[in-house]
């Protein structure tokens, strides 16, 4: 299958590559005006935050650290139930930390604010959250998110890191998965 074909899962692009990028730039100047001289941890939500963490690490001018969890929302299909098992937890230890977690997507928002009362429980200065992505129409639960980059429809999206079946993760855009692909 080359990338003509995987393309053709696409039914609309939501946002290219150019558009991502200026937006984590946005995202990184803010990031950078509120950290000023501070010493701040980046943790990265393993495996959809990876091109985020990889882009917005990178345009961050400033000093940081990066650490990485994984964790697994049980639930039935694709709804995620807001019972999360950590998979693969911080090497870092968050006492008097400030920290700041970065998310490909938001969706219920049930996965980010277990995993925001979890990091907070453990004595840091700050949990703050960074999402590429949130659906506003699927949010279930208040999340404290203070950096989003795009707010989207209630649609399936891949690319940039979301999959569908572990597949269109290595996409440089976000687009809509066509219908064809899972029926
Ligand atoms: P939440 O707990 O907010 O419902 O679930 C968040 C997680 O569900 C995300 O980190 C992501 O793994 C997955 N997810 C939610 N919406 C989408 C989507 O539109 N596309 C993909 N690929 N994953 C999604
Ligand atoms: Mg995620
Ligand atoms: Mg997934």
């Amino acid at each position: 299958m080359d990338i003509a074909d995987v393309e053709d899962d696409i039914t609309e692009v939501l946002f290219t590559q150019e558009q991502i990028h200026a937006k984590i730039a946005e995202l990184a100047r803010q990031i950078e005006a509120d950290y000023a001289g501070e010493d701040l941890l980046i943790v990265g939500v393993l495996k959809g935050a990876v091109m985020v963490m990889a882009d917005l690490a990178r345009e961050l001018k400033m000093h940081i650290t990066m650490d990485w969890m994984a964790v697994s929302s049980y639930g039935s299909g694709t709804q995620s139930s807001g019972v999360v098992r950590i998979l693969k937890d911080l090497d870092t230890d968050l006492s008097g930390r400030k920290v700041l977690i970065v998310e490909d997507i938001i969706d219920s928002g049930l996965t980010l604010s277990w995993l925001q009362a979890n990091l907070r429980s453990r004595g840091p200065e700050s949990v703050e959250i960074c999402t590429l992505l949130r659906k506003p129409e699927a949010l279930k639960v208040e999340v404290d998110v203070r950096y989003v980059g795009f707010d989207i429809p209630n649609a399936f999206v891949v690319g940039y890191g979301l999959d569908y079946a572990e597949r269109y993760r290595n996409l440089r855009s976000i687009g809509i998965l066509a219908p064809h692909v899972y029926s």
